[in-house]
């Protein structure tokens, strides 16, 4: 009979039931069925306060995790497109990087003066022509992103927007243009020996996992700018 007219008061309007007379053992009855709800606000409540404590200790070495995490598209890392005062035209359809124009322009006369003729075939590309190249190539190829993207880096994503890229050919055998076959030429065969003393360097060779082999592509590390650009790709190999 008393567990009834619990349950009855319990179904009455709460605004009613407080003017109810209850008994102690009422009272007591009703702290135990609110108890597990005091106790959750109370754990909520805890739990706030020590996950705000630890953000605030704790932030920036969050935030360090975040800038040292590998920000890679396809194997490919996010270059920023270089200002265009800082661009100056070497050949009638190639721009670079101004830092680099005197060390590309002596390495090839250096060349030159060793019987060998290096031709450069692409300087800075804007992100908008890594677009086309990207995307128009890719439908073109009947290719998927994952595949294309082993030969030419999605826009936002290649060495060329930087103004420090240069691809070359040996310009007495075209037909390697762009062709690992490049490699075999006298060209490649030179710049391997002495591009590094104008401060060149072959960005993917044979040992990257995610990008096809270019003997082709050079990009240039001689100025604090260009190194700052290529500290990630130096840092993640
Ligand atoms: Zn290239």
């Amino acid at each position: 009979m008393e567990q009834n007219k619990d349950i009855n008061q319990f179904e009455l309007p709460f605004a009613k039931r407080i003017y109810l007379k209850n008994s102690n053992s009422t009272l007591l009855k009703k702290l135990l069925i609110f108890s597990p709800f005091l106790f959750l606000i109370f754990s909520v409540t805890s739990l706030r306060l020590i996950r705000n404590i630890e953000i605030g200790s704790f932030g920036n070495i969050n935030f360090q995790a975040q800038k040292n995490r590998d920000d890679r598209i396809l194997g490919h890392l996010p270059y920023a497109e270089i200002p265009k005062e800082k661009l100056v035209l070497i050949e009638p359809n190639i721009q670079v990087h101004i830092d680099m124009r005197d060390s590309l322009l002596e390495m090839r006369d250096e060349a030159k003066k060793n019987g060998i003729y290096l031709v450069f075939l692409s300087g800075y590309r804007s992100i908008n022509l890594q677009n086309e190249i990207f995307y128009s190539l890719k439908s073109f190829r009947n290719q998927v992103a994952v595949e294309r993207a082993r030969v030419s880096a999605p826009p936002g994503y290649s060495e060329h927007s930087t103004g420090f890229a240069i691809d070359i050919g040996d310009a007495t055998q075209r037909e390697t243009d762009f062709e690992t076959e490049f490699e075999n030429t006298d060209a490649f065969k030179w710049l391997i020996k002495n591009a590094a003393k104008f401060h060149f360097k072959l960005s993917f060779t044979k040992d990257n996992k995610f990008i096809d082999y270019e003997p082709w592509h050079w990009r240039y590390e001689g100025s604090i700018e260009a190194l700052k650009v290529f500290e990630s790709a130096n840092r993640k190999l």
